[in-house]
């Protein structure tokens, strides 16, 4: 098919020039069309003006006109500029160019049509026209004007003008042969374009009415095959295998809640009636435990792995880091061991000859329960039974790294997805399919409240000191960064590094401290956090590797700095990693961002303790991109629809989608404009 071709099947486009469009993204001629212009900055050409109809009040205009004469001149102080003259049927103007615009005179020749955007004001000789965007258009294009023109993103030193010229010659290839990817009927019911019309009309807009029908077009192509997928790849993975039942609560189950350390919230006994019901039906369960950090889940995810184990089966829980791994590792063994149940713990720095033991055993089953990270997921880890699959922090893990889990067993297991990421419910629903939810709101009671104070940087120093005496009245410190180092584009940001250095040898001298971070080894980073879970290091400089889970109650500051350049929702995460113990805890915001809505953003995080209330404020202060990266959730990127901002859309497609992968006929349907997609990324998701 054309549009599998590389770009540089294209006229003007090298092997050179095909590395910049690599930059976008853009491998074949396909991937070239899905480039859509930036969607809201088409330069409307449509209303070009003679160049008598020009006023002279400094402001940009457009005009065509041909060029009548290019000349070099010299200012009186002696600096060069160049100089071309157009002419259309009413009047003369005059284009400067100064300093490096003065390139681009080789490119032109007197003759040529020209269509040009520029500061038009009085000069001496007639019009005189600054800051200039100049196009050579031929001359049909300029009689019958330019008319809405695409603005992309660039790379390299791609020019928009060469863009233009490989999205024509793309789409001359889709007038030939462009098959439909919407089925029939949608698109007569919903009276959208065809693909062809569309295609053309996001690129090279015949007018803004045609371009608002081309995006309706293209938001509901996508939400609508996005929808399929997930909803077919859930029915697909549903109807393998058989589910299991578990049986009702019985004596192991009694005997660990009995002896947890604390009486379940509310909540924790809310979710957990849940979780227990889905467990028992022969139906496997797929459910999300959202709950709030410090909320309580561990405990949850502990009786349904003793629930699995009570009824003969195996439970695993996946964690993103080795750091979690260990702490859920030390806490499950605390809850379930002295029940005799046995847990295992499984990462990649588990010793060669101790993973081979616990593989041998967990393939016996003599394992109840494994804890790891995604070592777990390799080849070679068999299990007996495996019944119960808990993710936790899953917007680490993907689609297709949790089905590997699943694969693992001969049922289809249970699922447990437990995050601490509050997403609004519609959002849920629709991104994750039918996933039942369970959210634990609050948590365990008598915690103290963490106080929040926000400061611009000016306080620096005063922050610091306080920070010396927590450690001095014999408690612990996360100082968290934006950045690892400078190497990170650290314009105006303090990186962790730097901080790091900075304090160690000024108040931190005599304490001890360290610097974590992502980029170390895995190793590296145990030791760190075993230093610091010990006591021994009493202020880590760090950055939001420390989000997830961390458990260390005799923490009770946290300082953040370049605090504006955070999510709310994700420095609400950071923030949970004080508070833990019994004694007062503090997060100060630093910024250095003086500009009055940062200090506001931030006084909504001082105010609220509701992850999921910081969460929309998010959502309506950075949009669901930022918030929600899709491609986290392993889903494919939408390069037209914003789940939020057209979640109309997309719970009608959602129910269309519901229609269409049912019926065998109506499936194929799907299948077909599947294949015809420029990309494959709505096909990855079924056939994953
Ligand atoms: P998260 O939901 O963030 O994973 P955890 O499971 O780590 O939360 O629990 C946070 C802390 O709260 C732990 O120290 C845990 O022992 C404690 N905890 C959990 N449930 C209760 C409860 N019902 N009462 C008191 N403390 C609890
Ligand atoms: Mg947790």
């Amino acid at each position: 098919m054309w549009w599998r071709e590389p770009v540089t099947s294209l006229k003007g486009i090298g092997t050179k020039k095909a590395l910049d469009f690599q930059k976008l993204n853009i491998e074949t001629v396909g991937d070239l069309l899905n480039h859509y212009p930036r969607l809201d900055s088409y330069l409307d050409y449509s209303k070009v003006k003679k160049i008598s109809e020009l006023t002279t009040t400094n402001e940009k205009q457009f005009f065509a006109g041909e060029i009548f004469r290019l000349s070099d001149r010299r200012s009186g102080r002696g600096s060069s500029y160049a100089v071309i003259t157009v002419k259309d049927d009413t009047d003369f103007a005059e284009i400067f160019l100064f300093a490096a615009q003065r390139y681009q005179m080789r490119f032109f020749k007197p003759g040529m049509q020209l269509l040009v955007v520029g500061k038009v004001r009085a000069g001496t000789a007639g019009k005189m026209v600054s800051e200039a965007f100049i196009q050579v258009v031929d001359s049909n294009e300029a009689a019958s004007g330019l008319g809405i023109l695409p603005v992309y993103a660039l790379a390299g030193s791609l020019k928009q003008g060469q863009i233009r010229t490989a999205v024509k010659q793309a789409l001359a290839k889709a007038e030939k042969y462009l098959p439909e990817t919407l089925p029939e009927q949608i698109i007569a019911e919903r009276n959208l374009p065809d693909r062809l019309t569309a295609l053309r009309n996001i690129h090279f807009p015949e007018s803004f009415a045609k371009l608002e029908q081309a995006k309706q077009r293209f938001i509901f192509e996508e939400l609508f095959l996005l929808q399929c997928g997930l909803l077919y790849y859930r029915d697909h993975i549903k109807e393998s295998k058989a589910g299991l039942k578990h049986g009702v609560d019985g004596d192991l189950l009694r005997a660990v809640i009995a002896a947890l350390p604390f009486k379940l919230t509310e909540a924790q006994q809310q979710a957990w009636q849940e979780i227990s019901l889905d467990m028992q039906d022969s139906k496997p369960m797929h459910r999300l435990l959202q709950g709030d950090v410090g909320s309580g889940k561990t405990a949850i995810s502990a009786l349904a792995l003793a629930k699995t184990a009570e009824n003969g089966y195996q439970g695993c829980i996946m964690v993103p880091t080795e750091i979690l791994a260990q702490q859920h590792f030390e806490t499950l063994s605390e809850y379930l061991t002295p029940h005799g149940l046995r847990v295992e713990l499984l990462t990649g720095s588990v010793k060669k000859s101790k993973r081979k033991a616990i593989l041998e055993d967990l393939e016996l089953g003599e394992i109840d329960v494994l804890v790891g990270t995604h070592a777990v997921i390799q080849d070679d880890v068999a299990f007996n039974r495996l019944a119960l699959v808990i993710t936790d922090e899953q917007h680490r893990f993907g689609v297709a790294q949790r089905a590997k889990l699943s694969d693992k067993s001969q049922f289809a297991p249970d699922t447990l997805i437990m995050t601490a990421t509050p997403i609004p419910r519609t959002l849920a629903l629709t991104v994750y399919g039918d996933l039942d939810i369970s959210v634990m709101q609050g948590k365990p009671i008598g915690r103290k409240p963490i106080e929040t104070l926000c400061y611009t940087g000016k306080k620096r120093p005063s922050i610091y000191a306080g920070m010396v005496r927590q450690v001095q009245a014999g408690h612990q410190v996360y100082v968290v960064c934006a950045l690892i180092d400078d190497s990170e584009g650290g314009l105006q940001a303090r990186s962790a590094t730097e901080v790091y250095q900075e304090l160690k040898y000024s108040y931190l001298k005599k304490i001890p401290c360290a610097l974590l971070h992502g980029k170390m080894k895995n190793q590296e980073k145990d030791e760190i956090m075993r230093g610091f879970a010990a006591g021994e290091i009493k202020v880590l400089v760090t950055t939001t590797v420390i989000e997830v889970g961390v458990n260390v109650p005799n923490a009770t500051l946290m300082i953040i700095e370049n605090a504006d350049r955070f999510g709310l929702a994700q420095m609400h995460q950071l923030r949970g990693r004080v508070g833990r113990g019994d004694e007062q805890s503090y997060c100060v915001l630093l910024t250095d961002n003086d500009s009055p809505g940062t200090l506001e953003r931030l006084q909504v995080l001082r105010d609220s303790d509701d992850g999921f209330y910081l969460a929309e404020k998010d959502l309506e202060q950075r949009g669901a991109g930022q918030l929600f990266g899709l491609r986290q959730h392993g889903l494919p990127d939408l390069y037209i629809a914003d789940i939020l901002q057209d979640m109309d859309i997309l719970i009608e497609a959602r129910e269309l989608a519901k229609k269409y992968i049912q019926n065998r006929q109506m499936l194929h349907e799907i299948e077909q404009a599947l294949d015809s997609q420029f990309d494959k990324r709505f096909q990855r998701i079924f056939y994953s």
